[in-house]
């Protein structure tokens, strides 16, 4: 039998912990810490087991038959019904070539292709395995050996020696001392990952086009950018929780809502160009076409831009963004060598399909909810009477107040992080399903068939997974396998005749 007294009176604290007046052990300051550490490891083995299911689909040498199937389907239907470019081969330009090998028929290449997108797939879930490995020592090592209180209790000597500040009345100005210390050591730690993931395994598989300079000028903008942005965010988030009183979740709420609008407007307009250059798509039948197509569906479409996602990656890609009536859509050089005009307008008819279908908006209003639902819950858990919470990671919470800040992430590693990874799933759910439920739009205005080739032909040029292992994809995909999408898109052609 395990004498429960004993258990209380095990150190389950954190190796460094303020100084604070005995107060009496609760439940809580018992056994929050071991309880986190314990999900923590939950969390980490489940998603392990997902890892291992998923290298394991990477290790297969046959072509999944499916797949074979359904793209020898559409390879035989685009031989039956050749597209008009086909039919005048005999006089084709330079340009009409280029466009000619893009009509080849797709299941031999994705059949050369799939050893190399295998191998891909393997390194890069061997290489999330390690990562993650050192995720969870990191998160429970730093949670033993007292890491929160240590960086905050630093952070305040800093701002004491170098400011003059003092915890209780420069609470904001010493947390964000905290947040520069903290975001400092996380660039440093990810550092060595970001670098072996883009200069390994991008560059052997033949992706990664940016050079260190480059990598190197991206992280420092990001920084200052995160100082600029996010430095004022968290003071005016911070000031408002203790300005708001007891409600004060609604103003948080509110304040939200207005910093993401905020965030929408602003960083098409002036952080995107920081990083990309934005070419408007040159006067030409496909610029054209692209305009028709808007018109038809009533979207307000002001600027169709080109961008040099090649300067960093040969992957491909296209989105679209903008408020109400100035809406912009963005294609990726990338993507324009890679599959022809018609499939432009098939992947762009899905794009569009999600906006039509209300999916943009409905996004929006799901984030904002959550933001609601976790301040709310932040709300319960804030202030004197959760003291007990905060004394299991090793700070005071009754001499020396719990610093905001400090509440704010415990609350969201601790209480909330099981409601996140449930509410997680739920979200990627949803937006798998609006990933079909575009491709239907797509369908539905007649350009079933040039989605199908473009997605595969996406899908083969960024050695897409071609078996992924289905819990794997259920748990982490936000957009189905592909070899789902085209069975589900030929399923409707043949509803439709
Ligand atoms: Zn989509």
């Amino acid at each position: 039998m395990i004498d429960l007294n004993k258990l209380t009176s095990l150190p389950w604290k954190p190796m460094y912990a303020q100084s604070s007046q005995e107060t009496e052990a609760t439940v809580t300051s018992t056994y929050a810490m071991a309880l986190t550490i314990l999900f923590t490891v939950f969390v980490f083995s489940f998603e392990h087991m997902l890892d291992e299911r998923q290298a394991l689909a990477y290790k297969s040498k046959e072509f999944p038959a499916l797949l074979e199937q359904t793209v020898g389907k559409i390879d035989a239907e685009k031989k039956a019904n050749p597209s008009q470019k086909e039919e005048k081969k005999d006089e084709a330009s330079d340009d009409d070539k280029k466009k000619l090998d893009k009509d080849k028929p797709i299941l031999p290449q994705l059949k050369e292709k799939f050893t190399k997108a295998q191998l891909y797939g393997t390194d890069k879930i061997n290489f999330g395995m390690i990562s993650s490995v050192y995720n969870l020592i990191e998160s429970v090592g730093f949670l033993i050996i007292g890491f929160l209180p240590y960086t905050w209790d630093y952070s305040v000597k800093l701002g004491e020696a170098h400011f003059g500040y003092n915890e209780q009345d420069n609470e904001i100005k010493i947390s964000l001392i905290f947040l520069l210390l903290t975001t400092i050591l996380g660039t440093i730690t990810a550092l060595p990952f970001e670098l072996y993931s883009t200069f390994q395994i991008e560059k052997k598989h033949g992706f990664n086009k940016q050079t260190l300079g480059l990598f190197f000028s991206d992280k420092v903008k990001s920084l200052i950018l995160t100082c600029i942005i996010g430095g004022p965010f968290v003071a005016a988030l911070l000031k408002i929780i203790k300005w708001g009183g007891e409600n004060f979740y609604l103003y948080v709420w509110a304040f939200m809502f207005v910093f993401s609008a905020f965030m929408m407007t602003i960083v098409p307009v002036f952080v995107m160009p920081l990083f990309n250059k934005y070419e408007p798509l040159p006067d030409s039948d496909l610029k054209t076409r692209i305009y028709q197509l808007a018109d038809r569906l009533k979207y307000p479409l002001t600027k169709l831009f080109v961008m040099d996602g090649s300067k960093r990656s040969s992957h491909s890609n296209a989105f679209m963004f903008g408020f109400g009536k100035n809406k912009r859509i963005v294609l990726f050089d990338t993507l324009m060598e890679q599959v022809d005009d018609d499939e432009i307008l098939a992947i762009l008819g899905h794009e569009l399909g999600h906006w039509k279908l209300g999916h943009t908006l409905s996004q929006f209003v799901i984030t904002q909810l959550y933001f609601g639902a976790s301040f709310y819950g932040f709300s319960l858990c804030y202030g004197a009477h959760a003291a007990d919470l905060y004394q299991a990671f090793g700070f005071d919470g009754v001499s020396r107040p719990i610093p905001t800040i400090i509440a704010l992430l415990l609350f969201f590693q601790t209480i909330w992080a099981p409601i996140d990874k449930v509410l997680s799933f739920l979200v990627t759910l949803n937006t798998r399903r609006n990933e079909f439920a575009a491709d239907r739009f797509s369908v539905d205005l007649g350009m079933s068939k040039k989605l199908q080739t473009g997605l595969c032909k996406i899908s083969l040029e960024n050695l897409g997974a071609m078996n992924p292992d289905p819990w794997y994809a259920t748990y982490h995909y936000s957009h189905p396998p592909l070899v789902e999408r085209l069975s589900a898109m030929m399923k409707l052609d043949k509803k439709q005749g």
